[in-house]
């Protein structure tokens, strides 16, 4: 069996892989040739740069197994995929714990002015009462969405002294009941949470979710925080919503179009951006790789 490693992975997946397989890594390979050399490959192990379309798909007569080392396969043409009988497997829950860590990290940055007070300490300036934090004790979170990454976020809120609301249509009381989070609907939470964090997938129903009907309704100094998927959050009324003083402020690690260069929201003070790094540690990338190593050997050896 030949595995093609076309994305860098940590190398426990690797090692894991070579207890019943001829490894390949060839992370710089282009789309072109993948094209060209996939036929050689029983499976083929991805991250986020390299495209399994339909034209590697249907290039590849041997393949059986495409792997995703992460969440989501938003660049596995799954459909081509199914047609030809090939399974695709990812590992949604190697990052769950790293995605809350920074979800909280934003929010910390945000209520406490971090970021911006690094930036202006870098300047030479020293501007104490410019930057008069929020405490996160006794104040209300929202979780918009209470899957693998809003659970962890509970935990850690909790930790803080927060109080949780829950906006999910899905969940069963029981998981609520074990999280102990009060479910409530989407508008009170929005009217009510101090800090407003997504967690949910980008689908029909979820894009623009959060757009200006929305934004109207939160308080004053509420701050949002976005570290699910760009399309959740509708940038432009955000924007208004930031420079009109309607919400206090906002963290997004993901954007409508990555990377956000033309944004308008790159100009203001009161946002924090990360560049859709909330999964990266080297902790989750490792559990990652060996969670698909995993589902490659178990394909492997029927
Ligand atoms: P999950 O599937 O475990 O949880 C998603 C939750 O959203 C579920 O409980 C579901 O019931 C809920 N949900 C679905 N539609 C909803 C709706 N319309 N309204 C309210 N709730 C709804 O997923 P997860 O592992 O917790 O990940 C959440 C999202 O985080 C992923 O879909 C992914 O897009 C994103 N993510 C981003 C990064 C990053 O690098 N920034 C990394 C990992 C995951």
């Amino acid at each position: 069996m030949k595995v093609l490693i076309a994305d860098q992975i940590n190398q426990k997946g690797i090692e894991e892989l070579e207890e019943v397989a001829e490894v390949v890594a060839r992370t710089d390979i282009t789309p072109e040739e993948l094209v060209d050399d996939i036929k050689d490959f029983d499976a083929i192990v991805v991250r986020s740069r390299t495209k399994v379309t339909r034209e590697v798909i249907e290039a590849a007569p041997s393949l059986k197994i495409i792997a995703r080392a992460g969440v989501g396969v938003d660049n596995v043409d799954v459909e081509a995929a199914t047609e030809r009988g090939i399974m695709v497997v990812n590992a949604p829950e190697s990052t769950s714990i790293t995605v809350a860590e920074h979800t909280m990290g934003l929010v910390l940055s945000m209520s406490r002015k971090i970021a911006i007070a690094d930036n202006s300490v870098k300047e030479g300036k020293w501007e104490k009462s410019r930057f008069m934090g929020m405490e996160l004790n006794s104040k209300t979170l929202g979780i918009v969405g209470m899957g693998r990454i809003g659970s962890q976020v509970v935990i850690r809120a909790k930790a803080f002294g927060m109080d949780i609301m829950v906006y999910d249509p899905y969940i069963t009381p029981e998981a609520a009941a074990e999280l102990g989070v009060e479910v409530v609907d989407l508008e009170t939470l929005l009217v009510n949470a101090d800090v407003i964090t997504i967690h949910v997938p980008l689908t029909p129903e979820t894009k623009y979710l959060i757009s200006k009907p929305q934004f109207k309704i939160m308080k004053e100094n509420a701050i949002i925080v976005n570290c699910a998927r760009g399309g959740i959050i509708k940038e432009d009324d955000l924007y208004d919503a930031l420079t009109q003083n309607e919400i206090g402020g906002a963290a997004l690690d993901v954007f409508e179009t990555e990377p956000p260069k033309e944004s308008p929201l790159l100009q203001l003070d009161n946002v924090v951006l990360t560049p859709h790094i909330a999964a990266s540690t080297s902790e989750a990338q490792r559990d990652a790789a060996i969670i698909v190593a995993k589902e490659i050997k178990k394909v492997f050896q029927g």
